[in-house]
């Protein structure tokens, strides 16, 4: 029974967007599968942890029925079926445990190129195409607006075009599909990314474990794609002018290089270092530079 399982279960993307750095992620977290061909399931190697291969939209009713205990998926399609769920008045089965960094995306209202875009009142009484009724439902309200929601499986961006709709909701990254639909995004409706998916209340015994253990490589995944090591030398007089252009908040590691006065300096950076940065430095005083990627972490 699904009580007793003793392994934990991942549901991820089988194909799609979010199917690729959803894996490497996971490998990133010391897991890996024994390659099953085109099948659904992937049996953990290294650690008792499964990856089912789904469609995205069945992430979430995967979490409620506990079929899987954890998934990857955006948070426009978490927070959809959990609004659908609440629109029906079922209890909420599942919430965003993490925010992951890849896959972002927004979901906008877009409106014809030729539309003078004066404010959410212009939509008060329009038909407006999306996937997502429940979140644009959601954001009317909060406007105060009275519009026709048209739900569309797919192709929301040319509801328009075929009288279907006045305006859209839809995802929006580059804005490249709603330009080439002569459209424009007028409003953000949601900031979306993957996220990682779970039940509401922590998970217990062996998968609790599990999750825990992955929960902890995750941060240090997550926290060590952006992280930076800067290295460089300075004389010690140097100090007070290089200390206020580090890009980091954390105070820098200082050790003095074998005879002179001459300190070898090195600092953990947040994100990627820029050439201003470099050359900032330089110019106070910093000599033979270096930044490094951080390949693991662990607090
Ligand atoms: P599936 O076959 O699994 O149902 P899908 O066609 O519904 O796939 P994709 O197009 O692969 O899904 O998108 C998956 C997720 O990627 C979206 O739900 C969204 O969170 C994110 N995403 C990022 N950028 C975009 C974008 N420009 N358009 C659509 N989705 C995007
Ligand atoms: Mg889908």
């Amino acid at each position: 029974g699904r009580a007793e399982r003793e392994r934990l279960r991942i549901a991820i993307q089988k194909s799609g967007r979010l199917a690729e750095p959803a894996r490497t992620l996971l490998s990133a977290c010391g897991l890996d599968w024994r390659v099953q061909g085109d099948r659904l399931f992937c049996h953990g190697e290294s650690l008792p942890v499964d990856l089912l291969l789904v469609r995205d939209d069945d992430i979430p009713g995967l979490i409620a029925d506990q079929v899987c205990d954890l998934g990857f998926v955006g948070r426009n399609v978490l927070a959809e079926q959990d609004g659908e769920r609440r629109a029906s008045g079922q209890p909420s089965a599942f919430r965003e445990w993490r925010a992951l960094g890849f896959g972002a995306c927004r979901l906008a209202l877009a409106v014809p190129d030729g539309w003078q875009w004066t404010g959410p009142g212009q939509l008060a009484g329009r038909r407006i195409a999306t996937s997502y009724p429940v979140l644009l439902r959601e954001w009317l309200a909060r406007e105060g607006v009275d519009a026709d929601v048209v739900r569309l499986s797919g192709s929301v961006e040319i509801a328009p075009r075929l009288g279907q709709a006045d305006a859209v909701c839809d995802l929006v990254s580059s804005g490249a599909t709603l330009a080439a639909n002569q459209l424009k995004p007028v409003a953000t409706v949601l900031e979306s990314e993957a996220v990682l998916a779970g039940p509401v209340e922590p998970l217990e015994g062996v998968r609790g474990e599990l999750a825990g253990l992955l929960l902890r490589r995750l941060d240090g995944a997550l926290q060590v794609r952006n992280t930076r090591l800067l290295m460089f030398q300075a004389s010690r007089d140097a100090l007070p002018d290089l200390l206020p252009l580090l890009p980091t908040s954390q105070t820098p590691t200082v050790m003095p290089v074998e005879g002179g006065d001459r300190l070898a300096l090195q600092a953990l950076c947040g994100s990627a270092v820029t050439w201003q940065q470099l050359e900032a430095l330089k110019r106070a005083g910093a000599s033979g530079l270096m930044v490094l990627p951080v390949e693991g972490m662990l607090a």
